[in-house]
């Protein structure tokens, strides 16, 4: 049996546990990270690539909500968390999110001011960008799909430094492990990766110490405070063990997405990019953009109806993935099983969100075919491939969400923070309600999905709330 002391536990090390890491070692908080995944140095595996998901993503990618229809969904595993494998694209919150938090939830000090000027400061660190060259085949059928429709859309900036001089596909992402988590090592913070928590011990409203595993081994520490930040499934899962229940895990919000996959008249396939482009026209219940687009991807797109869009596979370089993301008026639920490792998650989504899903499909099917595609080969059971508008019209006659492979990779709201009790589980700056000593800083604090890219969300709170807390152990 190892053991370690520390004075600040941060159980996770993604967008929320990284910046927490570096704001309080840089206050002179001695802080230990511990990671249930590997560090893998960006470039050590390719981007968006099957063998990413085997050593980066929890259980190889391959993780459900279950539901009418199920929602797959994804998770980083490993140091950085989501940040090392996602697509960089950045969204600083919108102002109407940040009021309808303040003001629902009852979030004190939350000046949208605030919290945008600390968005400036992550893009900084960040560096956070448009593609300074060229732009992929894959951004350029966007924009003019969108463009001849005349609907709104634009480039994205995302979180990439780019070498002098060169384009879109030559960035290098910078992720938790590039930027914050090294932050925090020079100022004096240590991490146990491949360290997986699987308890933490309470006396009363006090969490006093951590039960670990280290590749098979056990290991223990003991802290003064807690901090968990192991993402929207992962969190609710560890307070839950913990005996804590107040609001926890009942609340998980996603944006779901249906996709379909576009094949073009020449070569459109960037396997280790995505585009940079989203259509917002009918912003923010839906929204369109690009997939990650690898072989095995495009595999894996083309199975809704294999018999019919199977064969497209050998001209893989032809095709890209696109998907449309929709707002979710649903709900899920987070929940431990005794005796089993990962939670039960569970999703619904409400007549309103299934039809969403439908007119998303076929409008992003417009802008395919507007742009120029071929063929579309839309992701749900027997989808009819679609050339023209007369096809378009059998596609939206045949959908039903039930049928479509409906999937997700912004996961928030499982412990929203707010000084409304009945709703939250946490108060205003993450300290969980009913506990004196244990936080929650990732995107389980987020009180709602926000409807743009969550990451830059997920970053402001957390530093928010590590600044707070800095503050208030200096007073104390
Ligand atoms: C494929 C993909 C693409 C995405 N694209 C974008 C995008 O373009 N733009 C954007 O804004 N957002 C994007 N996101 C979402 C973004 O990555 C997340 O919102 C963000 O990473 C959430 O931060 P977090 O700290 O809550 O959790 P995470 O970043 O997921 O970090 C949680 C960490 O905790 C660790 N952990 C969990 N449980 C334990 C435990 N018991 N013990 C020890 N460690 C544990 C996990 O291994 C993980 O490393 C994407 C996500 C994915 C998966």
């Amino acid at each position: 049996m190892t053991h370690h002391d520390c004075d600040v536990l941060i159980v996770g090390s993604g967008a929320g546990g990284a910046t927490t890491a570096a704001i309080l070692a840089e206050e002179g908080h001695d802080v230990l990270i511990v990671e249930e995944g590997p560090w893998v140095d960006q470039g050590e595996v390719a981007p968006f690539s099957l063998d990413q998901m085997g050593k980066q993503y929890r259980s190889g990618g391959v993780t459900v909500a279950l539901g009418l229809p199920s929602i797959a969904y994804t998770e980083g595993r490993c140091a950085g968390g989501g940040t090392e494998v996602n697509s960089g694209l950045y969204w600083r919150p919108p102002e109407a999110t940040l009021e309808l938090w303040r003001s629902r939830y009852k979030i004190k000090d939350f000046a949208s001011d605030d919290i945008i000027s600390i968005c400036a400061e992550v893009e900084d660190a960040l560096t956070v960008q448009r593609v300074p060259g060229e732009h992929t085949p894959a951004t350029d059928i966007l924009r003019r799909g969108s463009e001849r429709l005349g609907w709104q859309g634009d480039e994205i900036p995302r979180w990439m430094s780019y070498p002098e001089g060169d384009g879109a596909t030559d960035g290098q992402r910078q992720s938790m492990t590039r930027t914050f988590l090294p932050r925090a090592f020079a100022a004096g913070a240590r991490m146990l990766c491949d360290h997986r928590l699987d308890k933490i011990v309470r006396n009363g409203r006090r969490a006093v110490s951590a039960e670990l595993t280290n590749e098979g081994r056990d290991v223990t520490i003991a802290f003064r405070d807690v901090i968990v930040c192991g993402g929207a499934i992962q969190t609710p899962a560890i307070l839950q063990r913990a005996g804590f229940r107040h609001r926890i895990g009942r609340t998980l919000a996603v944006h779901p997405t249906v996709k379909l996959a576009a094949r073009f008249d020449g070569a459109v396939n960037t396997p280790d990019d995505v585009s940079v482009y989203q259509v917002k026209q009918f912003a923010p219940n839906m929204s369109f953009g690009g997939s990650a687009s690898h072989p095995g991807l495009v595999a894996l797109a083309l199975t809704d109806n294999w018999r019919e869009f199977g064969a497209a596979v050998s001209a893989w370089t032809d095709l890209a993935i696109y998907y449309a993301a929709i707002t979710s008026e649903g709900r899920g639920l987070v929940q431990t099983v005794p005796g089993v490792r990962d939670p039960l998650v569970t999703y619904r989504l409400t007549k309103r969100d299934r039809d969403l899903l439908g007119q998303g499909l076929a409008r992003l099917a417009m802008v395919m075919l507007e742009a120029g595609a071929l063929e579309v080969y839309p992701a749900f059971k027997n989808a009819p491939i679609v050339r023209n508008r007369r096809d378009l019209a059998t596609m939206t006659g045949l959908f039903a969400a039930t049928k479509a492979s409906v999937m997700t990779v912004h996961l928030c709201s499982t412990a929203p923070m707010g000084d409304d009790e009945k709703l939250c589980a946490t108060n205003s700056h993450g300290l969980l309600h009913g506990a004196d000593n244990v936080f929650v800083n990732d995107a389980a604090l987020l009180p709602e999905a926000p409807g743009v890219n969550p990451q830059a969300s997920v970053m402001a709170v957390a530093i928010r709330n590590a600044r707070r807390y800095c503050d208030e152990r200096a007073k104390a």
